[in-house]
């Protein structure tokens, strides 16, 4: 197996407090990683590397993990161009929301799904995400649902089952229904293709006793919960989050002294997608509250073609700084190790030794930067697993 040492790294987060400067983010300055197959098998300082087969030079730049987006949507056809357009216009727009994405994607056939898809990878990769978790949600019918798991599933490991995304159009007058058949037939075909099952808890979505219904269906079929919660409104979503142990309650944009405290009490990650609420214009969720109480918090896209168009963490980075309360290293955190996090993972999100090699050269001599100078494209280089894929 032959080594290979990235070199002259003048700023390495490693997110191992036991490395380098101590802090959260394990800084150490003129660095070198050291990766074998796939794996980091050293960090330190770069004169003392040992010898390799291969060398990058860094050129005096920052190395950190490579992003994990812990929240997406990308099995989807079509798009809402229109929709934003008139939201940001101030002008009533009255086509269905994700009822329009849904229909484009049962009239979409498998290749053109996964075509989207792909493209939608491929962009994120570009912007330094080595992984990313993605959901159903837009078949909303056992088949429609089982395909876009099964497409899914050939791309990454952190698959979710979102049949409770909204209530299909066929059950309108009968959500019990829906929840019937969610947590019957349409799991039952699911299952197979998932890690994860989730839940839209809101108000026009699913109630608590819904959503509770449908997580622990998912759980007694061996899928790990996670919950959409408290999104739009003050809600039950993330203390039943926490009671079931979710790995993650996403958005939290609308939290009681109870719920953060319940957060921060627990293992279930406070997962904050502030392209929604850019999207949308809507308020903030407040990072810094969750940070202050001891909440573990993860930075994600929540890329999805009505809400948050987005692939980018490093513009979700740039959000988390300006409007949320994170300092740049707070957030550059959140968007590695806070999502391998919310994914129960240790295998990524750090650059330590035995970790997978899954990591971002910046054009910036600093992590920092992706909130200094937001919107530029930053990303010189990533390794995904060992090889260079950018
Ligand atoms: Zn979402």
């Amino acid at each position: 197996m032959s080594s290979t040492v990235i070199s002259n790294i003048a700023t390495l987060v490693t997110n191992d407090p036991s490395l380098g400067d101590c802090s959260s983010l394990g800084l150490v300055r003129d660095a070198a990683v050291v990766i074998e197959g796939d794996r980091v098998v050293w960090t330190g300082e770069s004169s003392k590397a040992p010898a390799t087969d291969n060398r990058v030079d860094a050129g005096g730049r920052a190395v950190l993990p490579g992003f994990v987006d812990s929240h997406s949507h990308l099995v989807f056809a079509g798009d809402r161009t229109e929709e934003f357009n008139a939201r940001m216009s101030g002008r009533p727009y009255s086509a269905g929301g994700i009822r329009t994405t849904v229909a484009a994607t049962r009239a979409a056939s498998d290749a053109e799904l996964e075509a989207n898809l792909t493209r939608h990878l491929t962009e994120a990769l570009r912007q330094g995400t080595t992984t990313f978790e993605t959901k159903s949600g837009y078949g909303l019918t056992t088949e429609d649902e089982a395909r876009a798991l099964r497409l899914a599933a050939r791309h990454t490991d952190e698959v979710t089952f979102l049949g409770a995304h909204i209530v299909a159009p066929e059950y309108a007058g009968d959500p019990a229904g829906y929840v019937d058949l969610v947590t019957g037939p349409m799991l039952d075909a699911c299952a197979p293709h998932a890690r994860w099952i989730d839940v839209f808890c809101e108000k026009g979505a699913f109630d608590g006793d819904q959503a509770r219904a449908v997580l622990t269906a998912g759980r007694a079929k061996g899928l790990h919960p996670r919950v959409h919660a408290n999104q739009l409104s003050y809600g039950p979503g993330v203390r039943l989050a926490v009671e079931l142990d979710a790995a993650s309650a996403d958005h939290c944009t609308h939290l009681t002294d109870a719920d953060v405290d319940a957060l921060a009490n627990s293992r279930t990650v406070a997962t904050l997608l502030p392209g929604a609420e850019f999207s949308t214009r809507a308020d903030w969720p407040d990072a810094r509250r969750l940070l202050d109480a001891g909440a573990t918090v993860a930075l994600s896209t929540d890329c999805n073609p009505g809400s948050s168009f987005t692939s980018s963490v490093p513009f979700c980075i740039a959000l988390a700084v300006r409007d949320m309360g994170m300092t740049p290293d707070e957030a550059v955190w959140s968007a590695t190790a806070g999502g391998a996090a919310a994914l129960r993972r240790t295998d990524i999100g750090r650059l330590a030794p035995g970790a997978y090699a899954d990591l971002t050269l910046l054009d910036a001599p600093s992590h920092v930067h992706l909130a200094y100078r937001p919107g530029v494209p930053l990303v010189a280089g990533v390794w995904r697993r060992g090889v260079r894929e950018v």
